[in-house]
């Protein structure tokens, strides 16, 4: 059998296990990708919204990854929550490796509401990370506060300008009529993408975006290609939803293989 190509996911974990590093695995699991993944902050959540963060202290993240990347060397790379802004310059110090795609999903704030990111982490996105990133996959809100800029297109624009190779700006959380709609941002234009909107509120769909098209870049896709199917494979996965709590719906990322 062929070896699957490695995605590194470096995210919080989320106990209702419909976002985060299970999300990530999982996803990669269905697209044909093996998942390393290095928890960032262990999180206090259910389906309604982020109670709490936990992050690990800098120095172990830190040498968890070192002693990973000394052996390993991943095809992709996809960075989620972060939790503190502590760890992000020497995070993006190891991460500078030329030919390794970057997906970085900037989560500022849970769907339910709660913060998840301070000024301090939002500027160190901006200054450390944003020049290392492939694609950036910021819903509107969190495009407009690191980009600093209200108008979302203007702020994404902004943001290419700030280092990120590529933007897809998702529109879904600030959807109206039925349609959702998806801008990329890439060095030769822009894109539009249009899905027709689901009737629910989901958790972990930015998550399960990103994580899909790092397993495309991983498998050396082109951008637009790899977007495109990173979005048609989500919609399915929240089209599949679950709802075994009280608050939102869970993506079923693992649909087509269970029996
Ligand atoms: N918890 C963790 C660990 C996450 O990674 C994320 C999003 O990436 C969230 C919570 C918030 O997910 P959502 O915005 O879909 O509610």
């Amino acid at each position: 059998m062929q070896e699957r190509p490695t995605v590194l996911f470096i995210g919080g974990h989320d106990p209702s296990g419909g976002a985060g590093i299970q999300a990530d695995i999982e996803t990669a699991q269905a697209l044909g990708c093996r998942a390393a993944s290095l928890v960032t902050c262990l999180t206090t959540q259910d389906s309604r919204n982020v109670r709490a963060l936990h992050p690990q202290p800098a120095e172990d993240l830190l040498s968890q990854l070192d002693c990973l990347l000394a052996d390993i060397r991943p095809q992709a790379i996809k960075i989620g929550l972060l939790g503190s802004a502590q760890v992000i310059p020497s995070l993006a110090e190891r991460l500078a490796t030329p030919g390794v795609p970057l997906v970085l999903d900037p989560v500022l704030a849970a769907s339910g509401g709660q913060r998840l990111a301070d000024e301090r982490l939002v500027t160190a996105i901006r200054r450390h990370l944003l020049p290392l990133t492939t694609l950036l996959t910021p819903n509107r809100a969190e495009a407009r506060r690191l980009a600093m800029t209200a108008e979302p297109d203007t702020a994404a624009r902004e943001l290419r300008g700030l280092g990120a190779g590529a933007v897809l700006l998702t529109g879904a959380d600030e959807a109206r009529g039925d349609q959702v709609i998806n801008r990329l941002f890439h060095e030769t234009g822009e894109q539009d993408f249009n899905w027709p909107r689901l009737p629910h509120s989901y958790h972990g769909s930015g998550c399960t975006l990103a994580a899909a098209c790092a397993c495309g870049l991983a498998r050396c896709g082109d951008l637009v290609s790899v977007t495109e199917q990173a979005q048609a494979w989500t919609w399915q996965a929240l089209a599949h939803a679950e709802h075994p709590g009280h608050g939102q719906w869970l993506p079923r990322h693992l649909a087509e293989t269970e029996p």
